[in-house]
């Protein structure tokens, strides 16, 4: 049952194009009320769950249901604000027509539609680009219309494919606050992003997919908990003959997994089972002198590296600079 406290359950969602696999086995649930992060490298399959959520793509199998129990279809959507991954504005229209135009599109009467549009243009920050035609805009600002035009009718749920992708940071920042106060008015906020950072910042609850399938889903913080007690240290050391000791020897240690240097000193993961006394044991016992020795919770970043792998990393971070550029 989706309804209560679930608003979307994907149950063993599975979409294949021809013989491949875009989404294998998806499983994932979105209470009501969070922002949730469907998080994942380009071509792990975001867009196409996203796009089976709102009925564009049929699943080979699998069910999806829809705040009150919904399949994906007309009467879901109506309660749905979707930003697709496509934009699609009419680049002659004037900004404010647009805004009005997919009210009513989406059943508001004018003056509703009205008082709908010049909330929105308020909200991002556009409204002194009322009467300008949609093509005068620069890209960033188009999309935060975009952003508007499928909000514009108060939706329950909120569909956002790559809602941050082209927006420069201060636009990103007026995206997260209006998403932020959505979550604040009771709604509940599903997105797609490759941007670990911005999820990161916003989201309650993360679902991590790498080519089509889940890697890790769950609250932010619990699994941020969780991956710190699996034994992330950060080590600083009192002197370079100390650390270049540790490099030698206790470094490696068959109960580390990995080090990497941080901007404290170096950043140690424990295999997993091992606690962080070992470390210090096998410190103390050669007489290396340490100046930090702290547990540290992972960035959803790291978290993603160690659960889906350095090759995804690549991806990701591929990306990120694309998207920086744009
Ligand atoms: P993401 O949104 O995470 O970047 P997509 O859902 O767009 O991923 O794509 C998942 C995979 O499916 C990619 O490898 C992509 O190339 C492939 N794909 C997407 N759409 C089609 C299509 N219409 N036909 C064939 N392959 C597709």
């Amino acid at each position: 049952m989706t309804s209560g406290a679930c608003s979307v359950r994907v149950s063993r969602v599975t979409k294949q194009y021809g013989d491949f696999v875009a989404v294998g086995d998806l499983s994932f649930e979105v209470q009501r009320g969070i922002i949730y992060g469907i998080l994942g490298p380009n071509g792990a399959g975001k867009t196409t769950t996203l796009r089976m959520l709102n009925d564009i793509l049929l699943p080979d199998s699998g069910e999806i249901r829809l705040l009150d129990n919904l399949a994906p279809g007309a009467e879901a959507a109506r309660r749905i604000g979707y930003l697709p991954e496509e934009r699609g504005l009419y680049p002659k229209m004037k900004v404010g027509d647009t805004l009005v135009f997919f009210a009513e599109l989406r059943g508001l009467r004018r003056r509703d539609a009205l008082r709908q549009s010049g909330l929105w243009l308020e909200r991002l920050k556009i409204a002194d680009w009322h009467d300008n035609k949609v093509q005068d805009l620069s890209k960033g600002m188009q999309q935060k219309v975009q952003f508007a035009s499928a909000l514009i009718h108060d939706p329950e749920l909120l569909i956002l494919d790559e809602p941050w992708s082209g927006l420069d940071p201060i636009n990103a920042d007026v995206l997260r606050d209006v998403v932020l106060a959505q979550k604040e008015a009771g709604r509940t906020i599903l997105f797609s992003t490759h941007l670990m950072e911005q999820a990161e910042k916003i989201c309650d609850s993360v679902c991590i997919i790498a080519r089509g399938r889940k890697a890790i889903e769950g609250d932010l913080e619990e699994l941020k908990r969780s991956a710190a007690a699996e034994g992330m240290i950060v080590l600083a050391f009192a002197s370079e003959a100390d650390e270049a000791r540790a490099r030698e020897g206790v470094l490696r240690a068959d109960f580390l997994e990995t080090f990497r240097p941080c901007k404290e000193g170096l950043e140690v993961q424990l295999q997993r089972g091992h606690k962080p006394a070992e470390l210090m044991a096998a410190l103390v016992e050669a007489r290396i002198d340490v100046s930090r020795f702290e547990h540290k919770q992972p960035s959803l970043h790291q978290i993603f590296v160690d659960k889906v792998g350095e090759q995804a990393d690549t991806a990701m971070s591929g990306r990120s600079s694309e998207a920086a550029r744009e």
